[in-house]
Formats: C-alpha cells, structure tokens, sequence
C-alpha cells in the first residue's frame, strides 16, 4: 500500500525506534538510573522562566481572534520585524520584515527552502558529517544529494573536496554550525573560503548557488567563541533559524528562514517560499508561539548547565583514553570509536548500559555521537561505565 518512496523511510525509522525502545526496555530492567542514554537530541534544559510568561501574557492581553487566527503565510508582520530588528542589532545586518519567513521549526524551514529552489536533478551539497534528515528532505523535491567526505583532523569543512564535487548542476549547498554531530562551529575562515569557493565557481558555471546554512544550535555556544553570521560572507545565503534547542521549544515548531536583499531573485523567493510553507501544508507557523517569540527576543536558555556538562563528559572521557575534539557548540561529543566498525562500539557500549549513536548515522563511521543534553548527574554516574568500556578496549589501567 504505502508508496516506493516511504519505504526506505520506514525501514530507517524502526533502526532509530529500535534504539529508542531499547532504551526503554533496559530502563525497566535495569532502572532508569542505571541506564545512561546518550541518544536524544531533546533539550534537558528548560524553556526560560520569559517563556512561560509570554504566553500568559499574550493570551491575556491579545485579542483571541488575532492570537489564533489565520495570518499571512509567511507570519506576523511585526513579528516579522521584531526579528529583523532583533538581528541586526545583534550582527549589524539591515533586514526588514520580508527578509523572514516564520516556519514550523529549522526541518519545516529547511523543506520550505529546498522546495522553492530545487527541480528534479539538482544537486545539494552537504558536508559530512551531518544531520542525515537532509536526506530525505532533499529527496522530497528530487534533489540529489552530493556528500563531501569528513576532515576528522578538525571536521572543519574539507574545501578541497567541497571545490571537486561543485557541478554545474549545483543548486545549494547545505551548513550546519554549531554542527550536529561534532560540536564544531566552522571558522569564520572557513564561511569566508566557502563563499569565495562559490562566488568563483557562480561565474564558472553562470548558474546561482545557494547557501542554506542551518542553525538551530546558534546560540549554544562556549568558551566565548563566536558564532559568524553567515549573510556577511555570500550574497546567495539563506539561513534557517529555529528556537528548538535556543529556546528549549522543539515541541512547539516555531523557527524562521532569513531570505536577504542581497539574494538573487529574493523577493519571488520570498514570495514563493510563502507558497511553498502553505502548499507543504503548514499554511503559517504556529500563531502562539510567533506571538511569544515577539516577547522572547532577549530571552536565553542556560547555557552554562550544557557548559558543565561538555566540560564534565569531556573531561571525563578524554581521562579514560578516549579520543574527541573539544566542541565549542550545540550539545554533542563526537568521540573516536576504539574498534573500526562503531556500531560493535555502540553494542559494546550498551552491554554498559550507555546508549550511543553510530556516526554511520551522520555519513561518518569510525566515530559515536554522544548528546550530553541530558542531566549532570547522568553525567556523573555513566563515568564509571564508560570507564569499563575504556579497559576493556586497553585504553586505560
Ligand atoms: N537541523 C539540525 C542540524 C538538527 O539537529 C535538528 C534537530 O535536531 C533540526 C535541523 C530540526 O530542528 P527543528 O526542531 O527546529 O525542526
């Protein structure tokens, strides 16, 4: 009954369930205490206090039948313009209000952008190791999906190899920094090289190319480090923006895309990517939750309790031998498996109970993603576990 292109789809989905009700099955045995799940990427932290404030407010002091109400596809005008003004306050940008786009979080965004760009054939860039949903997403609309091996020195993007794979038949190209799955947020020499990779290769092939980089991690940040605002580097970028992980709503599905001036063609871009969130089926992003965000603009998770938990886990495995770049975002460790094949790490792993990803599941092998958005204490009790891990591989005493 179900159609040739879910099927592949289905087949992924119970490899991801499967994890998903071992971890389960292994708290009931073994309790949830004594079970160290490290697979999730659903935020620990809670929604700041503003939050929860805002949609009080808003429900008593907006009329109903505005706050609930159809809108434009493309959002709220002044929400609209509260987040451009917020922007370019923040990175000394100059949006306006039809430069964003509020959408149904960063994966509707990302659907909404791919279908208003690609035909059937184009290519899309995405560079390894990365969030494998980009698959099905770019496959939704026929795009076909070109990978750029992973630079496991650092897992800065490998420029030489991004240069190579660059066609007359690419039509974007697709970033993710603070990145899933390594915690690496790319230099700004690095957005710098990827614009001039394109910009050259633009005029090469007499095409457009465009940069969609993907940011739902922007704002988990450490050490000070600097999260470059992609737009200043490439005419041709769009950034897809959400307040899953930033604002701790991943629940909630609200997100925005940045479509700029500088873009070509920007405003039938806009205008068809309003099309696009509508005929996908979201019509307009959730009207609550846009209203909130207008109050929320300022408002932060605590990101020093992610923070602790980096420094903790990291420190911890690094102790007992294990080997992983320090990430400076988002709420992963990508740690080096002891044994070629990572998946026989993951299942050795869980015989400790520690529930791991597979970087096969990121288009990396060879490595395991850990997600340390789960509480300190789950931290502190795992330690010992994956200590035992590390002895039984001769990396520590
Ligand atoms: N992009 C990346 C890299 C992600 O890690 C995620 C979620 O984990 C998403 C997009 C989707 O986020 P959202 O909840 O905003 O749809």
């Amino acid at each position: 009954m179900i159609s040739e292109r879910m099927k592949p789809l289905v087949e992924n989905n119970s490899a991801i369930r499967t994890m998903f009700e071992e971890g389960k099955r292994m708290a009931a045995i073994y309790g949830a205490e004594n079970v160290y799940d490290f697979s999730l990427g659903n935020p620990n932290v809670p929604a700041p206090p503003e939050v929860k404030q805002a949609v009080l407010d808003v429900l008593a002091e907006e009329p109903s039948t505005f706050v609930h109400g159809y809108m434009n596809n493309a959002g709220f005008e002044d929400v609209r313009e509260a987040i451009a003004g917020s922007l370019n306050k923040r990175f000394h940008t100059s949006f306006h209000q039809n430069n964003v786009l509020m959408t149904v979080g960063a994966a509707s965004g990302m659907n909404v952008i791919l279908k208003t760009l690609l035909n059937p054939g184009d290519q899309v860039i995405v560079f390894a190791p990365y969030f494998l949903e980009y698959n099905a997403y770019i496959r939704n609309y026929d795009g076909q999906i070109v990978t750029v091996p992973p630079n496991t020195r650092d897992f800065q993007p490998d420029l030489k190899e991004f240069e190579k794979r660059i066609t007359e038949k690419t039509k974007a190209v697709i970033i993710n920094t603070p990145n899933n799955p390594t915690g690496v947020v790319y230099s700004e020499e690095t957005l710098k090289s990827i614009g001039d990779i394109l910009e050259r290769k633009q005029k090469e092939y007499h095409s457009t190319m465009v940069l969609i980089s993907d940011e739902p991690y922007r704002e988990l940040a450490y050490d000070g480090v600097q999260v470059p605002y992609v737009t200043k580097y490439y005419d041709n970028t769009v950034v897809c923006y959400s307040y899953s992980k930033s604002l701790s709503l991943p629940g909630e599905r609200i997100g925005y895309l940045v479509i700029p001036d500088e873009l070509e063609d920007s405003s039938r871009v806009f205008g068809a990517a309003s099309i696009a969130n509508r005929v996908l089926g979201c019509v307009n992003a959730p009207s609550l939750m846009q209203r909130v965000i207008r109050r929320c603009l300022d408002a932060a998770v605590n990101v020093e309790a992610y923070d602790k938990n980096r420094n903790l886990l990291y420190q911890g495995l690094t102790a007992c031998g294990f080997s992983c770049i320090r990430p400076q975002g988002a709420f992963y460790l990508f740690v080096k498996s002891p044994q070629e094949d990572e998946r026989q790490f993951c299942e050795a792993c869980k015989k400790h109970n520690i529930l791991v990803v597979p970087g096969s599941s990121f288009a990396c092998p060879g490595y395991v993603r850990i997600s340390y958005c789960v509480s300190y204490e789950q931290i502190e009790r795992s330690l010992p576990a994956f200590k035992k891990v590390a002895q039984e591989y001769g990396l520590t005493e």
